[in-house]
């Protein structure tokens, strides 16, 4: 039988932020304009789902008939595995004042696993959220199913996300979708895109003091940016942040382009457009043996939302 976790951890993507056991990893996440979908396991097993989509204003939400849905489909699955299954909607596992006035429906069924399921839509947001909470019989599923349903939020109060996953701590403003991700061990990139013109990308190595022995961050950082440097002029300065042990390096940089390319690039400047800059900033912090990455590429003005990612950022 399962022990029940006592730590818990937050996570955080594209406006929803939950807690889960700290023994649960993410293993998948996709991130389109109105749709995510995150799953978690532990060592042995699928242990939560959670899908999210956004529907038009005035779309009925039936999330009764969307719970039988889905319950139908695992039945008939179970019957063709010839699996033994049984189902229960409108469980009354969260009320609707637990999960702040959001319409909510919970469902749970039993096969060879558990789970327990939870529908919810939000009003402000727009937001249909299906998680499930998987586990083996005997475990004591119903209580965690609720705790992870009732701390989780799916719209952020203002106009930055909080992204929380695979060890990096940061707020992306919400206009920029995450087109990209990597997690490899010991190395974790994310990459954002608003429109052709502006990305930021923020990454994060594990066992710095290996990664830096023989080199130095100059160095590290011109081959992290060896595509950049193709496309971009820098110049770098170093500097320590917040704290003696975080050293870092800045950098700044200014499109290169041939004549050609910049004639034409030119004619098809609006006049608010600016030729594309880079700003970065890799650092090392010794609290968690960790290099980090946050690089942005903005065509446009908003001048100061790199350094509003960099400031939201913690890396320890
Ligand atoms: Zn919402
Ligand atoms: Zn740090």
């Amino acid at each position: 039988m399962k022990t029940p976790q006592t730590d818990w951890q937050q996570l955080a993507w594209a406006g929803i932020t939950l807690f889960a056991p700290n023994d649960w990893y993410v293993t998948h996440l996709r991130v389109t304009q109105n749709e995510s979908y995150i799953r978690m396991e532990d060592d042995e097993m699928v242990r939560f789902e959670l899908s999210c989509m956004t529907v038009s204003p005035i779309q009925q939400i039936n999330l009764r008939e969307q719970a039988e849905a889905i319950l139908s489909k695992m039945a008939k699955e179970a019957k063709r595995r010839g699996e033994e299954f049984s189902q229960s909607v409108d469980t009354k596992l969260v009320g609707r004042h637990q999960v702040k006035g959001r319409d909510v429906l919970t469902f749970s069924w039993a096969g060879k696993y558990i789970g327990e399921g939870m529908l919810w839509w939000c009003g402000k947001c727009n937001k249909v959220l299906a998680a499930h909470v998987i586990g083996v019989r005997g475990e004591k599923l119903k209580e965690l199913a609720k705790k992870l349903f009732t701390g989780i939020s799916d719209h952020s109060e203002d106009e930055w996300h909080r992204w929380k996953l695979f060890g990096l701590d940061l707020k992306i403003h919400s206009s920029m979708r995450l087109c990209g991700h990597k997690v490899e061990a010991g190395f974790v990139r994310l990459q954002f895109k608003r429109g052709d013109e502006d990305s930021i990308e923020v990454a994060r190595w594990s066992t710095a003091d290996l990664m830096l022995k023989g080199t130095t961050l100059d160095k590290l950082a011109a081959q992290v940016l060896k595509e950049h440097l193709k496309k971009f002029e820098v110049s770098y300065r170093h500097v320590h942040l917040g704290s003696s042990s975080h050293e870092g390096i800045e950098l700044f940089g200014k499109a290169k382009m041939p004549l050609k390319t910049l004639q034409l690039f030119l004619r098809q400047l609006t006049k608010r457009s600016l030729m594309p800059r880079l700003r970065g900033l890799m650092w090392k912090c010794d609290d968690t043996n960790r290099l980090f990455l946050v690089l942005a590429i903005t065509a446009s003005e908003g001048e100061n939302e790199f350094e509003q990612v960099v400031n939201s950022f913690k890396c320890h």
